[in-house]
C-alpha cells in the first residue's frame, strides 16, 4: 500500500479559485500521480478552474458543471464522466453555501428558505453525489468531505452553516454504513478556517484565525495543503480500514476547552 494515485481518477468538485480547498486537495492528488475531473457550480467559474488546472503537467483535466441544487445535473455530470472515463476511484466533496446575511446575528432568525438552502448545497448535495458516484465505483472507491467545528459545537456567526454541518457528519456516518459493503468509504475533514471565499461570508473572520493562532496546541492556522494531504491520506489505499470518520485538520483547535 502506498500514497501513489498512479492510474487512479478522483472527481474535484468544489474548486472555485486558489484559494480554494479543493484547489489544495487537487494539488495533493496530482502530486501522488492522480487523474483529475473538476466541477463547478456556477458559469463563472469555469474559466477560473480552466487556468488553474493548465498549471497542472500532464493531460488536460476534464472539467464539467455540476450544479449541486439539481438532480438532473449530478446524473448528467457523472454520466459523462461514466462515458470519459469509464470508472473513478473516488470523489471529493468541497461544497458548501448559505446565505451571507444569515451567517451574521443569531441562529434563531434564520429563515426557513436559508435553513433549507444551506442544507440543500451543503449536506444534501453529498448523498446525491454519493448516489451518482457508487455507480462509477466498482471496485469500490473512498468519498471525502468538508466540515468545520462548527458542526459539533456552537462557533460564533457560524449559524445555520453549523447546524448544515451538524448534518453533513451524519450524511458521512449513513453513507458509510450503507456502501461499505461495496468497499465504497466516506470520511469528513474537519478543517480549521482557511481564508477563502465561502470564509468572506463568515462575520469576524479575523478574529476567528487570531484566535487559533494563540489557542490551538500548533499555535497557527490551517492551509489548504495541510488538508490536500489528508484528503491524499483518506483517498488513497493507506486509509482502507478508516470509514464514517470525522478527522480534524485544524492545528488541534477541537481539543481545547
Ligand atoms: P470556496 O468558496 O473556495 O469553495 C466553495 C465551493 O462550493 C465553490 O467552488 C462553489 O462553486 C461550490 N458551490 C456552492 N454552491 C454550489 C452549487 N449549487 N453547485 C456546485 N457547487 C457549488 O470555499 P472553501 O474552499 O472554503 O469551501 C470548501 C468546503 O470547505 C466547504 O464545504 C466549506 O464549508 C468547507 N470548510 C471551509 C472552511 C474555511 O474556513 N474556509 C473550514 C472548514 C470547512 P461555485 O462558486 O462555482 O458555485
Amino acid at each position: 500500500m502506498t500514497f501513489s494515485l498512479e492510474g487512479k481518477t478522483f472527481v474535484i468538485m468544489g474548486v472555485a479559485n486558489k484559494r480554494s480547498i479543493a484547489w489544495g486537495v487537487a494539488r495533493s492528488l496530482h502530486k501522488a500521480g492522480a487523474k483529475l475531473i473538476f466541477t463547478y457550480g456556477k458559469d463563472r467559474t469555469e474559466k477560473s478552474i480552466i487556468e488553474l488546472s493548465s498549471t497542472l503537467d500532464g493531460e488536460p483535466s476534464i472539467i464539467l458543471q455540476c450544479d449541486v441544487t439539481k438532480d438532473e445535473a449530478i446524473e448528467e455530470c457523472f454520466a459523462t464522466i461514466k462515458e470519459k472515463v469509464g470508472i473513478i476511484h473516488g470523489v471529493a466533496h468541497s461544497v458548501a453555501f448559505a446565505n451571507k446575511e444569515e451567517l451574521d446575528g443569531e441562529f434563531v432568525n434564520t429563515s426557513r428558505e436559508g435553513f433549507l438552502l444551506a442544507h440543500n448545497i451543503s449536506s444534501f448535495s453529498l448523498t446525491a453525489v454519493a448516489k451518482a458516484a457508487k455507480e462509477l465505483m466498482p471496485e469500490g472507491g473512498s468519498i471525502v468531505t468538508m466540515t468545520y467545528l462548527g458542526g459539533e459545537r456552537v462557533m460564533p456567526n457560524y449559524n445555520v452553516m453549523g447546524v448544515a454541518k451538524a448534518s453533513l457528519e451524519a450524511n458521512v456516518r449513513y453513507l458509510s454504513s450503507d456502501l461499505g459493503k461495496d468497499n465504497i468509504r466516506v470520511n469528513a475533514i474537519s478543517a480549521g478556517p482557511i481564508r477563502t471565499l465561502s470564509a468572506k461570508g463568515v462575520r469576524d473572520f479575523n478574529s476567528i484565525l487570531k484566535k487559533i493562532e494563540e489557542e490551538a496546541p500548533l499555535r497557527r492556522t490551517t492551509t489548504p495543503e495541510e488538508v490536500g494531504d489528508t484528503a491524499l491520506f483518506l483517498l488513497s489505499d493507506m486509509s482502507r480500514g478508516i470509514t464514517g470518520e470525522n478527522i480534524h485538520v485544524d492545528s488541534g483547535y477541537h481539543i481545547m476547552g
